[in-house]
């Protein structure tokens, strides 16, 4: 039995291919095809006939019908979508109201979804959602505190994203301390080009940095985080800056790119080393605002008992991990230096002093493995 994961972005197709044995899934193959749009790919038909293709060749798949289901990455599933949904045209539908929310997303995810119904329209497609995860938050910490007939309008609000991420490290991280979920209190830190904080009660996300958009929360790659939004205001009565314009400033321009001129980590870390000044500060800034959520979501879940570093800059970065949590002693959060120094090897390891009372995790996350489970557990489920 296999199944077939798809990632289809504004300009990008990533592919990861799984055999399953019971519930568990094993990557078999991964692809990706990049420049959709450009001469050699004219369209996402296009790129979806060259991943057939190479499955083929590579002798993985003869055709897309031998698949046991077909899984798609969905950005944003509002608040309708509250765990992974068979496809069907009402979901469809749905997913296409979303497109205001997620239009940088949303509508590539379904050009995804609708190609591979066509090639294989008796193969079951799940949508999983990296909001879903996210719609346990009670409302207090959703709601903005604006005219809440903006909420009931528009439907503004935190919807939260990297769901997928933090639902499987949080699953990871009770395999890994042997405790069941119910009994543990956690914040998951992913920091990849994106970055986001979560706060999770008994295995349920109560709280998470990102907003409406992926914009708001931690420092990222490029992107700015938490800013006054005054500063929008000001910048536009100042120089004249558009909507448009201060849309990229802040989705493109900002976050480490922004201190620094650069947004990968590891040359940061390379020229801070070297001595330059708004290097350094990039990291010294990146890592105050990962502290910062830590103290807050430590109030929100009145303690915790493991912290868990993710993603790209998590799951390598010493450093960044040891800034986020230095001088935490008072709040029971020590790192042991040297066990933060070894490499994980894609392994999940503790890397806190024997005097901390909250565990420190690195945790290897693996959204497609995730999302390979849940439609599998999904299709079985509808199948028995
Ligand atoms: P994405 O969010 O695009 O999936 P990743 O999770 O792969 O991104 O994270 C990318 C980030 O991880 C980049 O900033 C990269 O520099 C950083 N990174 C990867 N390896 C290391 C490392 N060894 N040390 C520091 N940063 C690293």
């Amino acid at each position: 039995m296999k199944i077939l994961v798809l990632n289809s972005g504004s300009s990008s197709l990533k592919y990861q291919l799984f055999t399953i044995h019971s519930v568990k899934c094993e990557l078999i193959f991964s692809g990706l095809i990049e420049q959709i749009g450009d001469s050699q790919i004219l369209d996402h038909s296009q790129a979806l006939e060259k991943m057939i293709q190479t499955l083929k060749e590579k002798q993985h798949l003869q055709s897309l019908t031998e698949l046991s289901g077909i899984g798609h990455r969905v950005v944003h599933g509002g608040e309708e979508f509250t765990a992974p949904v068979i496809i069907n045209e009402q979901v469809i539908t749905a997913i296409e109201k979303l497109c205001p929310l997620a239009p940088l997303h949303n509508p590539a995810n379904l050009m995804g979804i609708q190609l591979a119904r066509k090639k294989a329209p008796k193969i079951l497609q799940v949508a999983v959602f990296d909001t879903a995860f996210h719609q346990s938050i009670p409302e207090q910490a959703y709601l903005y505190a604006l005219p809440y007939s903006l909420y009931e309008q528009h439907k503004i609000r935190r919807y939260g994203f990297h769901g997928t991420s933090h639902h499987y490290v949080t699953q990871q991280a009770s395999l890994y301390l042997n405790k069941p979920l119910n009994t543990l209190k956690l914040i998951s830190i992913h920091l990849g080009n994106g970055a986001s904080a979560t706060a999770i009660n008994k295995g349920q996300s109560i709280d998470t940095s990102m907003g409406m958009t992926p914009l708001e929360g931690l420092v990222m790659g490029t992107r700015s985080g938490d800013i006054d939004p005054a500063i929008l205001f000001y910048l536009n009565r100042k120089t004249g800056m558009n909507i448009d314009e201060l849309d990229t400033l802040l989705n493109k321009q900002s976050g480490l790119k922004g201190i620094c001129g650069e947004n990968d980590m590891r040359r940061i870390i390379d020229q801070a080393e070297q001595g330059d000044h708004t290097s350094t500060l990039a990291i010294d800034i990146f890592c105050y605002h990962i502290k910062k959520y830590i103290g807050a979501y430590l109030a929100s879940l009145n303690g915790v008992d493991a912290i868990i570093f993710t993603g790209g800059i998590g799951e390598n970065a010493p450093l960044i991990r040891q800034m986020a949590c230095e001088n935490l002693n008072n709040l029971g959060i020590k790192m042991d230096t040297e066990k933060n120094q070894q490499k994980n090897k894609g392994n999940s390891i503790d890397i806190q002093h024997h005097s901390s009372l909250v565990k420190i995790l690195v945790i290897p996350t693996d959204e497609e493995l995730e999302i390979a489970e849940q439609t599998i557990q999904l299709i079985n489920k509808t199948t028995d």
